[in-house]
């Protein structure tokens, strides 16, 4: 409550971000709200028919679930 979330605005972003982290996990991620780097994302998928990832960003504060639909145009996201 009252942190940082990714809106709407973010989510282009933050799917980005996702999709080059699938690419190159070794490459250090950039927080889609900050900017800052050294963001953490890890694959929480659990589910058929969409993936959990979990975005930590220990500058500003961010702590979300992202839910990416399987089929969502994620440039770069085949796994
Ligand atoms: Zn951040």
């Amino acid at each position: 409550m009252g942190g940082p979330e990714i809106m709407v605005e973010q989510m282009s972003a933050a799917l980005r971000t996702i999709a080059a982290w699938r690419v190159a996990p070794e490459a250090e991620a950039v927080c889609p709200l900050c900017g800052a780097k050294g963001l953490t994302i890890s694959d929480h998928s659990a589910r058929p028919h969409a993936e959990w990832y979990r975005l930590v960003c220990r500058e500003c504060g961010l702590d979300q679930m992202l839910g990416v639909p399987l089929g969502a145009a994620v440039p770069g996201g085949d796994g």
